[in-house]
């Protein structure tokens, strides 16, 4: 088939989440499964360009509304070809996204790119894949600007919802801007009297398919409580709604080759994650004492992540335990705040590192005893998927992504890969943290643990299929 990707994302080049990872790893994966694949990101000022060979292929004019834009383009990719969007005057900004007042214009110049790239080079995507809201106007624009161009006659679009939450609504003045102006009844109207525009919503209403990245949050986004306004949309789609578990990159992300860490190890033999471990707390300036438990934290700071139970809960349990506990993140000042008065309050325990640091979160992953996830809502979770491949166990809270891969552990069957506390408070926490440190103090059920999850499989081999089996039923529906 040939798909095209269109995102706002890609590791290592621009990343802020999730979405960089997978936009990285699926794409390669459809690739070698023999698909024609196609790329397409901004190239952002803040994108490292020694990283890769970017070879300048063609300039273009864009128009959006009263607005003209310069763009070039340029492709890098040994694997899929990718395609990088350059316009300084809408990707110069020292950031990925933005508050400014043309938001919404540098993700449509994105998405207005990406079809004059198909037009330039002939390419007739079966398949146009769009993420989230910067992304998610391309199902509509091709059955409707592009409605006329042979290119597309046959394609179908797939919308995957990577976080529900951030949906791209704009002032309906806006909408001269989409190039959409004649057929603006195409905008949900209701909303549109109300004065608004919501990219993910016309994304949800228009795309053939949508997918979420996992089962569990395909449901929960269906309910009022998880919709976040948008669930009667869903439910009115319910069967075109999938959900898909993100697969793991295990050439990035595995303790036997990760070159980001000092000390590769195995399942079979556990000695470097030990080594790790020193070589972490020795880093970030923190005692190493054998048998002390580390919990390690690597996260965007927002109040999504569920950090809010960390001052009322870790205080006492640091105290009292004795445990160390590595943070990695940035994000809201508040949640920042906490962690920084964390770190002042416990200085031999606690260390927290503000900032985004790949390798850093590679070392965690690999140092750390466990891992913390406590989040009110997870769409799928990476970083407990890459905690189990590295035997470092999750302790999460029963939500999104994180409900389907971390199983409970159960002392006396001896299964089970982590810690899930039911509901999101205070003593669901402090529960799930107890029952992590009562069984690490026993090292043969710390051993279990470690090995069922480093015996799991996330690997895109297995989820990629799935897109595959969805792509293909989209095709069927031509
Ligand atoms: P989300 O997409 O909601 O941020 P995910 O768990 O799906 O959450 O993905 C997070 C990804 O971003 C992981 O690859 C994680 O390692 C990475 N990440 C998050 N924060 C940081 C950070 N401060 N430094 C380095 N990597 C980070």
């Amino acid at each position: 088939m040939n798909v095209l990707f269109v995102a706002s994302e890609l590791a290592p080049f621009a990343k802020t989440g999730g979405l960089a990872d997978v936009i990285a790893a699926l794409p390669a994966y459809l690739h070698r499964a023999g698909h024609q694949v196609l790329v397409v990101v901004p190239l952002y000022d803040t994108v490292d360009v020694s990283k890769a060979h970017f070879e300048a292929v063609f300039d273009t004019d864009l128009r959006l509304g009263d607005h003209q834009y310069q763009i070039k383009f340029f492709r890098v990719g040994s694997g899929p070809p990718i395609f990088f969007v350059h316009c300084p005057a809408l990707f110069g900004r020292g950031r990925i996204y933005t508050s400014d007042s043309d938001e919404h214009r540098r993700f449509l110049a994105l998405q207005f790119a990406a079809i004059i790239l198909c037009q330039r080079m002939g390419f007739a995507p079966d398949i146009v894949h769009a993420h989230d809201w910067q992304t998610a106007l391309l199902p509509m624009m091709i059955k409707t600007l592009f409605a006329r161009d042979p290119l597309f006659a046959k394609t179908r679009s797939l919308l995957t919802i990577h976080n529900l939450n951030y949906q791209g609504s704009f002032p309906s003045a806006i909408g001269p801007d989409t190039n959409l102006g004649s057929v603006a009844h195409l905008f949900h109207n209701e909303l549109l009297s109300a004065g608004r525009v919501n990219f993910l919503l016309q994304g949800v209403l228009y795309a053939d398919g949508i997918t979420t990245v996992s089962p569990t949050y395909a449901n929960e986004i269906q309910t009022e409580a998880h919709g976040a306004g948008l669930d009667g949309f869903l439910r009115a789609r319910r069967t075109t709604v999938v959900g898909i578990l993100n697969g793991v990159d295990y050439g990035e992300w595995s303790p036997e080759c990760d070159r980001l860490i000092p000390h590769r190890y195995s399942a079979a033999d556990l000695t470097g994650k030990e080594l790790n471990k020193q070589a972490l707390l020795e880093s970030l300036g923190l005692p190493y004492q054998p048998r002390v438990p580390v919990f390690g934290i690597v996260s965007r700071l927002v109040s999504q992540k569920g950090f809010n139970l960390i001052a009322p809960v870790m205080p006492e349990l640091l105290r009292r335990h004795g445990f160390q506990l590595v943070v990695l993140g940035s994000g809201e000042p508040g949640l920042e705040d906490m962690f920084s008065r964390l770190q002042r309050a416990f200085p031999r325990q606690v260390c927290f590192y503000r900032g985004f640091k790949n390798d850093l979160a590679h070392l965690i992953e690999a140092g750390a005893d466990a891992f913390l996830m406590p989040s009110v809502y997870e769409p799928c979770g990476l970083n407990q998927l890459y905690s189990l491949r590295y035997g470092t166990v999750p302790i999460v809270h029963r939500t999104g992504g994180l409900a389907d891969t971390v199983r409970p552990w159960n002392p006396s069957s001896g299964t089970g890969n982590g810690f899930l506390f039911e509901h999101h408070d205070e003593a669901g926490l402090r529960w799930a943290v107890l029952a992590a440190l009562a069984a690490y103090r026993d090292p043969a059920q710390w051993q279990t643990l470690i090995q069922n999850g480093m015996a799991q499989d996330f690997s895109w081999e297995v989820q990629g299929k799935l897109y595959e089996w969805v792509y293909q039923r989209l095709g069927e529906g031509n």
